[in-house]
């Protein structure tokens, strides 16, 4: 499946998702490398091809998923690769440093219904022609038939940080060389392309001095790259002006950098800050373009983005109560009830079943990553990580206790994976926070859960959660349940708990 490329100067990257589970130092977050297993969903897959092919210019929402990068770009890429936020700005035209305004007007407990303007869904490029770091002679063993148009495009190797088109020419191979120059790329020093996905598209629609127009792209086997363009943010709608957003004080640490209290249009915001980071920014991209598309009641909502010299911002309504697992081991027994529990469990349940809908897989679902709102819903948050369900992962780590089996073994993720997960988080919710397999050493979890054993319920877990779980915690896959039947379930005995406490 496809892998992000920052397509801001428009220079794929080796990708690999960085899977950089939260590691606070508590044994729950250990995590093993997700490169030790095996991918058999990377293995070619000509359907998917075939459909990435025709979507090349537009990525279905529900395909608005991707890798992440994680391996270090070489020196070289770094240079080019200009999604830094230098570059960024660059293509953004802001100029000015975050400012500090000085409102007070807050309102306190607002989920955030900030007036937007219109927004669109930010949409990736999909570039199944792209083949990375393959040799001129590869490129020409590959372009068969030798159909005129027939093209690919891959890395140039004697002019590292640039690329090459080669595109097949009565029975022969033309190798076109693609300049970075000024964050823009060219084959001829006269039309200029902010990404490799919109020269292509150039010469699809003419030759424009080349020997042939493009007409037919060899499609890479298995893993391909997608572009995320910066400017898609611009144009969709989801820019924030740097003077309208004011800094408070670090509420969290995340993966990218720190998380900022903020204030927007007089509302509390949260502010996700991105390290100066070229690789992270793809991340942060990936993440923010999937938000644009999945818009639900339980999933933690963007507002918008700032791009600025120093800067790139990730704006979300904010969460007041914080993650779940630290608001329940923070108030416990004595102050959350029964009925927090089921609300808790119903509202992850509910945005999850939004993102099975979606055909999206979350794959870090744990109580970390829900957050609590002030009226205490629960919003599923961290969308770093989630894929379409046919994406696969070959690198970064896995969160071991709460990942199934067939995803920790054979980087199988899908929805039904999420759904062991969200058995694990049930058992984080009636448990009030623990650590989940107390006193099962971290390197055994695995072996005891592939011959069956299952961790016991909670105490005070009614009978009808824990069956819930044990479902969840099925080994064959196929055999859980979905996350819409679980909602059903739930909403169910949410009712009862709700005629008890009248
Ligand atoms: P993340 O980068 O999403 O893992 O966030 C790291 C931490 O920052 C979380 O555990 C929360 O404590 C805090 N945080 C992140 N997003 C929000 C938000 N929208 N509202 C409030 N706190 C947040």
């Amino acid at each position: 499946m496809p892998t992000y490329h920052n397509a801001g100067g428009g220079y794929p990257n080796v990708s690999a998702p960085a899977r950089q589970a939260k590691l606070d130092g508590n044994q729950n977050h250990h995590t093993i490398p997700s490169n030790v297993t095996s991918h058999p969903l990377i293995q070619n897959n000509t359907q998917q091809q075939q459909q990435q092919q025709q979507q090349q210019h537009s990525v279905p929402s529900n395909l608005i998923a991707s890798s992440i990068p994680s391996h270090p770009v070489s020196p070289t890429m770094t240079m080019h690769s200009s999604v830094t936020t230098s570059n960024i700005t660059t293509h953004m035209n802001t100029t000015s440093s975050p400012m500090i305004l000085t409102s007070n007007t807050i309102n306190p407990g607002a989920t955030t219904a900030l007036p937007a303007n219109p927004r669109h869904e930010v949409k990736l490029n999909a570039m199944p022609w792209f083949h990375g770091k393959i040799s001129r002679e590869t490129a020409e063993r590959l372009l068969r038939p030798r159909e005129d148009g027939l093209f690919l495009v891959r890395e140039s190797t004697n002019f590292p940080g640039d690329y090459t088109l080669c595109v097949c020419y009565q029975g022969r191979v033309q190798h076109y060389r693609v300049k970075y120059k000024n964050n823009q790329l060219t084959i001829d020093d006269e039309e200029f392309f902010e990404n490799l996905a919109l020269l292509v598209e150039h010469y699809e629609q003419d030759a424009d001095g080349l020997c042939t127009q493009l007409t037919k792209s060899l499609p890479k086997q298995g893993k391909q790259d997608f572009c995320v363009d910066p400017k898609a943010f611009v144009e969709a709608g989801w820019v924030i002006q740097t003077h309208e957003l004011e800094l408070r004080e670090c509420i969290g640490k995340g993966e990218f950098g720190d998380v900022l209290l903020g204030v927007y249009r007089g509302e509390r915001v949260a502010v996700k800050m991105l390290k100066d980071n070229s690789e992270a920014a793809q991340r942060f991209l990936a993440e923010a373009s999937l938000m644009t598309s999945l818009i639900h009641d339980n999933l933690v909502k963007l507002l918008g983005l700032v791009f600025n010299n120093q800067h790139m911002y990730l704006v979300t309504e904010y969460m007041s109560k914080g993650s779940l697992v630290d608001y329940l081991r923070s108030r416990g027994r004595l102050h959350v009830s029964k009925k927090d529990q089921i609300n808790f469990a119903y509202d992850t349940c509910a945005g999850m079943a939004y993102l099975e809908s979606r055909h999206v897989v979350h794959r870090d679902l744990a109580a970390r990553n829900v957050l609590v709102a002030e009226d205490n819903s629960a919003k599923v948050s961290d969308f770093g990580l989630a894929r379409d369900e046919n994406f696969s992962l070959d690198g970064g780590k896995l969160p071991i206790k709460w990942t199934a089996p067939e995803a920790l073994k054979q980087n199988k993720f899908s929805n039904k994976s999420d759904m062991w997960s969200f058995g694990i988080l049930l058992w984080e919710i009636y448990s009030f926070g623990r650590v989940p397999y107390p006193r099962i050493p971290l390197a055994d979890v695995v072996k005891c859960v592939e011959k069956g054993y299952k961790m016991e319920p909670p105490d005070g877990c009614p009978a009808e959660v824990y069956d819930i779980m044990k479902q969840a915690w099925d080994l064959q896959p196929e055999k859980r349940p979905s996350f819409h039947d679980i909602k059903v379930t739930l909403g169910q005995l949410r009712a009862e708990y709700t005629k008890v406490v009248n």
